[in-house]
């Protein structure tokens, strides 16, 4: 791809509008366009990296055995007439009319519509568990949007819902959305802690908020510092191993503003390893039993051949936040410098040539070495441009392809500039760059 055919609009100077990072480069580097008031279009650059979150979230989804579905938007007011929520939501629910005068409404969530699909089919134990989700857009009219897609009005959300024949077994389904969360936010190179968090208009018993670390968050949260050092290595898929996971997070303190207890957290945490601090809520896991279930009817045969209302929970992740979680713990605001983790950056490396009217050498020197890498599964971005190097480099620093090649008037034979961003640059050949890269991009 050259950067003089892309729909990449960057612009010269941070907008002044955007009062964080995240918001900030989003809008410099053309990632998204604001139509109306919390409401975006994604454009190529900003649609790419979301895309790359999607399926990291997805293939994480299906590792635990969740099935993928695809539920409308559009929702009809009945269902949430009979969980009781049709009123209870408020405002942040965009109502609609359609011409029927049926009253309808834009998602904001989908507890009632995945529970209608469920007892329409699923009617046994032997079924169980179910665990469905889907990625999809959602509305919800805050009252105030602000930092661009972090709170937006309308946002795309990973939300998945568990089914299951008692609290045993809605315990592990839980526990498998948790191993989940922490492989996911890894693998997006992002240390998110589980947080135990209120339950909120959800409602039900066991919730833990899943947060990353970011002065600019909203969330307000107290933890034990050790609880950085863990990680969910070794875990498997199975009752025991799922439960210790969740066991060696939960010994250590660490809890959102709403469930702070300060006697508690004093008495719990030493005063080294106490952490007051802020950050950014990209995932959220509620258990619930039987609230929806037992409004809606969703029950199932039990073994005994008695009936009972199937134990669910859910599971958010904001995809589209996630977007402008890595950048506010990825950019380097003062040096105007982002570096993409390789598992979601937009391009894997940006190909800066010198470029001169009169000879086409060091183009297409490019264009054979983005074929190359093209070969080996890596995407690139040609700078082609007739700008100087040095603003060449700025413009890719923050479009944050996390390597660079530059290729200057006189190149040698076969040795290339090369830089990994934050890294010094160094001259080697195009197989050790590919060799370099590769390594990197080994899914963990
Ligand atoms: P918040 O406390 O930030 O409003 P929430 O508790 O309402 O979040 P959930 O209903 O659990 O959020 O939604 C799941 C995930 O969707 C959240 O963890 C967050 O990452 C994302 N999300 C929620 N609201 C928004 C929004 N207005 N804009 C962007 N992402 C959002
Ligand atoms: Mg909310």
């Amino acid at each position: 791809m050259y950067i003089s055919k892309s729909f990449i609009p960057i612009l010269k100077n941070s907008p002044s509008e955007a009062k964080i990072k995240s918001h900030k480069l989003m809008l410099r580097v053309g990632m998204i366009k604001q139509s109306s008031a919390g409401i975006y279009s994604w454009l190529p650059l900003g649609f790419k990296v979301m895309k790359k979150i999607e399926k990291i979230v997805r293939e994480e989804q299906d590792r635990i055995g969740a099935q993928e579905i695809l539920m409308p938007t559009i929702q009809s007011s009945e269902i949430w007439k009979e969980s009781g929520r049709y009123e209870d939501y408020g405002d942040e629910m965009l109502r609609i009319k359609d011409r029927q005068d049926r009253e309808m409404l834009y998602g904001p969530t989908n507890e009632e519509l995945v529970t209608d699909i469920f007892r329409s089919s699923i009617k046994s134990y032997k079924s169980l568990p179910q665990l469905l989700y889907h990625i999809q857009w959602k509305f919800r009219d805050e009252i105030r949007p602000r930092f661009g897609i972090m709170r937006c009005r309308e946002f795309y959300m990973k939300d998945a819902y568990s089914f299951d024949v008692n609290d045993e077994e809605a315990l592990f389904s839980y526990n498998k959305f948790f191993l989940s969360y922490l492989k996911t936010f890894k693998r997006l190179d992002l240390t998110a802690i589980p947080m135990a968090a209120d339950t909120g208009p959800i409602g039900g018993s066991l919730s833990h908020e899943f947060i990353i670390l970011a002065e600019t968050g909203e969330s307000k949260i107290f933890t034990d510092k050790r609880i950085f050092d863990l990680n969910s290595d070794g875990t498997r898929l199975e009752k025991k191993s799922l439960d210790d996971l969740r066991k060696k997070y939960e010994q250590f303190y660490s809890v959102t503003d709403e469930k702070f207890n300060k006697e508690e957290f004093e008495k719990k945490v030493s005063e080294s390893n106490r952490l007051k601090t802020k950050g950014i809520e990209v995932g959220h896991i509620f258990y619930f039993g039987d609230k929806y279930s037992k409004s809606m009817g969703a029950s199932v045969d039990l073994p005994g051949g008695k009936k009972d209302f199937v134990k669910m929970g859910s599971y958010g992740i904001g995809v589209s936040r996630l977007v402008g979680a890595i950048i506010e713990a990825k950019y380097d605001e003062k040096n105007e410098i982002m570096k993409w983790p390789i598992s979601v950056a937009p391009y894997d490396v940006s190909i800066i040539a010198m470029i001169n009217k009169n000879d086409t050498s060091s183009l297409d020197r490019a264009n054979r070495i983005a074929s190359e890498l093209e070969k080996s599964d890596i995407q690139s971005i040609i700078d082609d441009t007739d700008e100087n190097i040095s603003s060449k480099i700025k413009k890719m620093n923050l479009i944050g392809a996390p390597f660079q090649i530059i290729i200057g008037k006189q190149a040698e034979a076969d040795l290339i500039e090369f830089k990994e961003l934050g890294k010094e640059s160094q001259k080697i050949n195009l197989t050790t760059i590919i060799k370099i890269i590769k390594e990197q991009k080994v899914i963990n």
